[in-house]
């Protein structure tokens, strides 16, 4: 099994968001935010942005927040400018608690991520998991596409994914992640098994397998 990392093991810091965001009536409970994140994905994912584009996913999120309209547009560029990749390291809970069960199943299991070159400090630090031993959970591998010089959904970063799981067959990875575009349209044209994790149910009736939680995989 392959991994998203942003929006599957860690989401944007709610106590760095929800404070700003409080500022322009958003709410203080740190869950809005979760649902805040996966409603921006969808929308995103609705508009066919690319990965570059966070526009459609600020307004969204801010909105699901709970920023009343007149304050959206503003609220929407803050969150934007502040929102950076190294703010991507709240960890989840149940996503981590799946994640260490699958290790001691023997899964193999990795990491392939859209990132800025921090993502592999980031999930050690946040104790999510690290290659080889350590706090969090032993995976084999963690590709960053600022590292490798590509990214989803372009098929070939999963080929640096593919590269820790020799003598594995294509068609029986599953690739997990939290966008349509970038990871289930980029693992289904690599030749993966694309999983959408979808906790909210934004996108009943997809052509494509979706989880409510990482533990729906043991
Ligand atoms: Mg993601």
């Amino acid at each position: 099994m392959l991994f998203d990392a942003g929006g599957i093991f860690v989401i944007p810091d709610p106590h760095v968001l929800a404070p700003l965001l409080a500022y322009y009536g958003a709410s203080s409970d740190l869950d809005v935010y979760h649902r805040a994140h996966y409603a921006g994905m969808a929308a995103k994912s609705r508009a066919g942005s690319p990965e570059s584009d966070w526009s459609v996913y600020n307004a969204e999120y801010v909105a699901v927040a709970g920023v009343s309209e007149q304050d959206r547009a503003e609220a929407a560029e803050v969150l934007g400018r502040t929102r950076n990749a190294h703010t991507w390291r709240h960890p989840l809970r149940d996503s981590v608690e799946a994640l260490r069960a699958l290790h001691e199943r023997q899964v193999p299991i990795g990491v392939v991520s859209n990132a800025m070159g921090q993502i592999e400090s980031v999930l050690a630090r946040s104790g999510v998991c690290q290659v080889g031993e350590g706090a969090g959970v032993p995976v084999r591998v963690v590709v960053d596409s600022h590292v490798v010089g590509v990214a989803k959904p372009d098929p070939r970063i999963f080929d640096f994914g593919m590269a820790a799981l020799p003598g594995i067959d294509r068609s029986r990875v599953a690739y997990v992640g939290d966008s349509v575009t970038m990871d289930v349209d980029g693992a289904r044209n690599a030749g993966l098994l694309p999983v959408l994790l979808d906790p909210y149910d934004d996108h009943e009736g997809a052509a494509f397998l979706r989880l409510t939680s990482l533990l729906d995989l043991l």
